[in-house]
């Protein structure tokens, strides 16, 4: 079985979020499970120390429109998975991996030069292309459009998958040029069509062999009006070859017992060490030093999406509970001036508005509580990762966080966090008030909680075995 995995981020080369863990985590434990996976991606700016183990495989060009477009493909091995670059400096020696005013030709040119490097992938007997978000999701009609009748590409199946459906990479139709694509023909419902414009992702979604998602309520959700954002009938549709299947994270790399960059190592057999990395990130941050103040954290993306104006509307109220509050993320300019000013206003709250691996680590593992109160959430690995560490969440019933999170039940002691269901101020509050009260009045319970979590596998165990099935079950489609 040969996969191609194509996406705009893997870490540790670029990481933007939870795509980038995926595009890292999912292939390795495929790998693991003897799927011939292999990974494509732009080749960004990277230190010299991983540009020096690079090597080149080929020299070629591809075609913007009327524009002949040189393009260099690299190679490097990392934890058993081949990966591939796409080089050209013109398009990807930037900062960041998204967020210019280009990014569709960007990514148009990413994924034609993603279809000509087939050709120069030794001993790979390639089955299906498995692409990933609207960076990458031209690869799969324009696999049919401009290779029809090469045996190698038509014998290639295709795999979709959503990990989130607001991003889906909509422009105006004038850049048809681009792809070499008649109007016609291709601006039309059942291929690029979205409204007045095009979106990429659309017709990739009504191409591919096979769709998924990465959680089983987020496959329900998007096929809803009101979070398909415009896809919801499409994906209604086409729901028999639409699966959800829940995302995991690495064990290794998310692991507390041997993580580098939290201050002390520990695992669920001495949460007194845990405790340790509260009190010094408590230090670091120069917040009053207390085991017994319960430290909330959060690590995320600054967007609407991630429930920030939830948080923003209680603000007031839980900064005068005997609390410390940290978040660690960056965004949407007017929610870090909204920190700055709370951090101006409360001691006991602090934002570190940077992205910093590293540090989002210590956040984990220093926090008793982890907020995740998303409007919507694709899945959403900042819980798991939290569990893993020990720290309990609390998040609101959406998507993947609803799978993955089931409610504490103070009358039978079990249960992973606090959920709370409508998105509202008020149900946010009380969930945080519950976990304050276990936390603060029932040290026991608490106590069997972090253990619980950290017990959880929340691994790609299962779901890389969901995946290889996917690949197995539509390679025989042949
Ligand atoms: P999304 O992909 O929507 O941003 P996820 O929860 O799926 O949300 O994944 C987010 C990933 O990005 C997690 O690994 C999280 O730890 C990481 N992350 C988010 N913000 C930061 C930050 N400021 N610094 C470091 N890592 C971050």
């Amino acid at each position: 079985m040969g996969v191609l995995f194509v996406t705009a981020e893997a870490y540790p080369f670029m990481k933007v979020g939870g795509l980038g863990d995926v595009a890292y985590s999912l292939p390795k434990s495929l790998k693991q499970i003897d799927v011939d996976i292999r990974v494509i991606m732009p080749k960004y700016k990277f230190p010299k120390k991983i540009k020096r183990k690079m090597k080149r495989v080929a020299h070629y060009t591809t075609y913007i429109g009327w524009k002949t477009v040189d393009c260099n493909l690299f190679t490097l091995k990392l934890d058993e998975v081949q990966y591939y670059f796409i080089d050209n400096p013109f398009y990807f020696y930037r900062t960041e991996a998204y967020g210019y005013h280009d990014d569709y030709e960007r990514f148009i040119f990413f994924s034609k030069a993603v279809l000509e490097a087939i050709k120069y992938m030794d001993d790979f007997k390639l089955d299906i292309v498995h692409c990933n978000d609207w960076h990458s999701s031209l690869v799969i009609p324009l696999k049919d459009i401009y290779y029809r009748g090469n045996t190698i590409y038509d014998n290639i199946r295709t795999v979709f998958t959503v990990h989130n459906i607001l991003y889906q990479g909509v422009y105006g139709k004038d850049l048809l040029w681009m792809l070499g694509l008649d109007e016609k023909e291709y601006f039309t419902e059942d291929k690029l069509r979205y409204e007045e414009g095009i979106s990429f992702m659309k017709w990739a979604i009504l191409s591919a062999d096979r769709v998924t998602t990465v959680s089983k309520t987020y496959s329900e959700e998007i096929r809803q009006q009101h979070l398909g954002y415009g896809l919801s009938s499409i994906l209604e549709n086409k729901k028999h070859l639409l699966t959800g299947i829940q995302n995991g994270i690495d064990y290794d790399q998310f692991n507390p017992k041997e993580d580098k960059s939290i201050y002390f190592n520990y695992y669920c057999d001495n949460l007194d060490d845990k405790y340790k990395n509260k009190l010094k990130l408590q230090e670091d941050l120069g917040l009053v030093v207390d085991i017994n103040i319960p430290v909330i954290g959060m690590v995320t993306r600054l967007v609407d999406q991630k429930g920030i104006g939830l948080l923003e509307g209680i603000i007031n109220k839980l900064m005068n509970k005997n609390i410390q509050l940290v978040i660690t993320g960056t965004g949407e300019s007017h929610y870090e001036e909204d920190f700055r000013y709370f951090e101006n206003k409360y001691d006991n709250f602090r934002a570190v508005l940077k992205f910093d691996e590293g540090f989002s680590r210590k956040v984990y593992a220093g926090s008793d509580i982890f907020l995740m109160p998303s409007k919507f959430e694709p899945c959403g690995l900042g819980q798991l990762i939290a569990m893993r560490y020990g720290t309990v969440p609390v998040v609101r019933a959406t998507g993947g966080l609803k799978d993955t999170v089931e409610d504490y039940n103070k009358y039978t002691d079990d249960g992973d966090g606090f959920v709370f269901k409508e998105y509202n101020t008020i149900d946010f509050f009380s969930a945080i008030e519950r976990s304050l009260d276990v936390f603060n009045n029932h040290k026991d319970s608490w106590n069997r909680l972090c253990v619980r979590i950290m017990n959880k596998d929340n691994s790609w165990r299962l779901s890389a075995a969901k995946y290889k099935n996917l690949y197995m079950k539509i390679a025989k489609l042949r």
